[in-house]
Formats: C-alpha cells, structure tokens, sequence
C-alpha cells in the first residue's frame, strides 16, 4: 500500500465518529445503570476512598448480545470495524487527544484539595499533558480512568471479533485464527470476571490520569494487542497439530501462573494467613508472602503475563516479528516495571525486602533473570 493510500485510510470519517460515540455512550449508560459488585478502592493520602461498581462482565456480555442481534438482523455489519480500522484508529487519537487536552484544562481548574480531584502542576506543560494532573478526575459521575481502561479492554475484544468475522465471510478462518481468537477471549473475560482486583492496581492508585493513561487505554491497548489478528488476516499459516497443541499449553501455563499469583497476593493482602497451596504460607517480616508464586520469582506473575502474550503470537508462525509485536513490547515494559516496583519496596519495606531477595533471588525468570 503507498503513503498516499495509507494517509487516505487514516482520514476519520463521520460514521467512524458515530461507531466511536455510540461506543462510549453506551458504556456510561451501561456502567451506571447495570448491577455489579461495588469495590472500595485503596485509601487515598486523604483518608478518603473511592467506590468501583465492577460492571465490566455484565457490560460485555449485554453489548455483545446486542451487536449480535444487530448483525442478525442485517441492521449492522460485524466486519464494519475490520473495514475501517485505520480511520477508527486516528479517529480514537484525535480523541484521545482532546480529552488530554480538556482534563488539563479542568484540572487547572478545579479548587478541590481531595486527593481525587486536587490539580498537580509542575509549571512543564509536556510532563503535565503526559502525566495528568488530577488523580480521578470524573465526568457526570463517572471516574473516567476506571472507564478508559474498560474502553480499552472491550475495544481489543469488539476488534477482534470483527477481524473474525471478517475472516469467516472471506472464507478463509484458520486453525491459528481460530486459536489467536480464542486466547483473546478467554483473556479479556477473564480480565472482566476479575475486574474488582484492577481497583488495586498501580495505574488506578497511583497514577494520574493524563495523556499516557488516555492514549494507553483507547488506542495502544486495542489496535496494538490486536495486531496478530489483522496481520492473520493477511498472511496464511498452517499450523501442525503438534504446534496447536503446544501453544494451547503455553497458554494454559501462562494463565494459571498469571492468575495464580495476582490470586495469591490479593488474597494475602486479605489474609495473611491464608493457605497457599494447601500449606501456611511463608511470610517475610509479617508483610511479604514468600511462597507459592511469591517465592519461585518476585514478580512470577509478569511471567505468567509474558507467557500469554507469547501464546497470543505463537499461532502466527515463525516468519515475520510483525505479530510479535505485543510480547516483545510487554516484555521491554515489565522489566522496567519491575525494576521501578523493586525500587519502590526496597524503599517502603528495606530490610524486610532485603530478606525477601535473599530468599527469592529471581526477579521474573526462574534461573535466568
Ligand atoms: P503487582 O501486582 O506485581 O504489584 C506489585 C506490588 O505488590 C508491590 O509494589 C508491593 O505493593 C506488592 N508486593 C510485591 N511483592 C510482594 C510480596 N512478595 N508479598 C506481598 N506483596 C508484594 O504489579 P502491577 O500492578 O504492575 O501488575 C499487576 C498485573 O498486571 C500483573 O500480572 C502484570 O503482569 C499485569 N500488567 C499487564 C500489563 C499489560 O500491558 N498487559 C501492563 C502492566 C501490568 P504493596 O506496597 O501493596 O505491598
């Protein structure tokens, strides 16, 4: 495809301002209205807590239900966003882009000294953009960074599926599409089962919310984890039984590591002494659990996220890094995560970090890294 062709594609058009409009109005509406477990979130500095209503499931499964039945009935296509990738891509980032731009603006704003709402400004105007300068800023009663990553979540998802129903009306759905789709899904289902444990994590307490969260939420987190499917749409791969197979595993392994040790740090968070695998756990200096997960690496459940996303690549085949994408980037940023986190509790808990190391010295990889 030349540049000329390509920018072409990259001009936004009106429908994809609608697709993009009715997607974000439906997930207000939805958000606010439809039960869910209601979540305290972490104390902030000023003694004050947020509330997350964890509506995420419910959400998914009714809008898919609702796109299913708009396709059934011919009063939608379901390759419509497979068809317009590109301009819902620009589209989604000039909004991004004002949006960073309006919750500065409020943010310069606002006069509230609550630890949500109170304007952190650095006088840099480029940091400030990036970064935010609000904790949890909201909109008509919405904490928009709880509903970004949502976006984001559920966009990966609808891209997918309409990459699938692309290549099912092209007649060519392969094995490696069919198992590419099939890791996406149980993925992000997943991720909306456990939605309430998203509440604990370090974007949503201690992160504000600025254009690194907005872009990393609507735009980075859809089309680029999607890049495997459309780069399937394009390119055939056959792949052996023996492949499929050890790619399922890899899968398998990498969720019950994934999942198994966020499980077990949540729960320990609880209880300290709840049971990790059937025994009292072992604990450094009463606050770090130092088995299960926990005492194979400091951060075993980056490997379990590294696995999957090797897994989400593997059905690709070997011949092109394109649809590597993905891990190769997690991994660049979960080491610098981890180093940056280990900073953070060599600083908070020292000697009882100290202890910790000693007794796991691996930082992600098991007798390598
Ligand atoms: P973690 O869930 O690993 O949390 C780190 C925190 O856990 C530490 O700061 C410390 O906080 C606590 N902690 C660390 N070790 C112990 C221990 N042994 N015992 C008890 N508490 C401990 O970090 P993240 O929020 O970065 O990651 C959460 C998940 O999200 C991971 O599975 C990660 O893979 C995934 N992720 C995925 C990304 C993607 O793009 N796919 C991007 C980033 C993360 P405290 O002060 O509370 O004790």
């Amino acid at each position: 495809m030349d540049l000329a062709a390509l920018l072409q594609l990259l001009i936004p058009s009106w429908s994809s301002v609608v697709l993009l409009g009715t997607f974000f109005a439906y997930l207000a509406a939805a958000g606010s209205i439809l039960p869910g477990k209601v979540v305290p979130g972490a104390a902030l500095p000023d003694g004050s807590r947020l509330y997350y209503r964890c509506n995420g499931l419910v959400s998914l499964l009714l809008l898919v239900a609702l796109l299913g039945l708009g396709a059934w009935t011919d009063f939608l296509r379901p390759t419509i966003i497979a068809e317009r990738g590109l301009e819902l891509l620009s589209t989604t980032l000039i909004f991004s882009t004002l949006v960073t731009l309006v919750l500065y603006a409020a943010g310069c704003n606002s006069g509230s000294n609550s630890s949500s709402l109170k304007p952190h400004v650095s006088g840099n105007l480029i940091h400030d953009l990036w970064f935010g300068i609000q904790l949890n800023p909201q909109f008509i009663g919405i904490d928009l960074k709880f509903f970004f990553v949502r976006a984001g979540m559920m966009g990966w998802l609808l891209i997918s599926l309409s990459v699938l129903a692309r290549s099912v009306q092209d007649g060519d759905l392969s094995l490696s599409m069919t198992l590419y789709q099939l890791f996406c899904v149980l993925y992000i289902l997943d991720y909306f089962v456990h939605e309430e444990y998203m509440t604990s994590t370090w974007d949503i307490i201690a992160e504000r919310l600025g254009f690194m969260l907005v872009f990393g939420d609507l735009v980075w987190i859809p089309f680029t984890f999607s890049i495997q499917g459309w780069w399937l749409l394009r390119n055939s791969i056959e792949l052996t039984t023996t492949a499929a197979v050890t790619n399922f595993f890899i899968f398998l392994i990498g969720y019950m590591v994934f999942r198994g040790a966020n499980k077990q740090k949540h729960m320990f968070k609880r209880n300290p002494k709840a049971l990790i695998w059937g025994h009292p756990p072992k604990v450094v200096g009463g606050k770090l659990l130092a088995s299960g997960y926990w005492g194979i690496a400091r951060h075993c459940n980056y490997l379990g996220d590294l696995l999957l996303a090797l897994s989400f690549s593997l059905p690709c085949g070997l011949s092109s890094p394109v649809p590597y994408f993905y891990p190769i980037y997690l991994l660049i940023l979960l080491i610098w995560r981890e180093r940056r986190d280990e900073a953070r509790c060599a600083e908070k808990y020292r000697e009882i970090w100290a202890e910790y190391r000693r007794l796991v010295p691996w930082r992600i990889f098991p007798y390598i890294y």
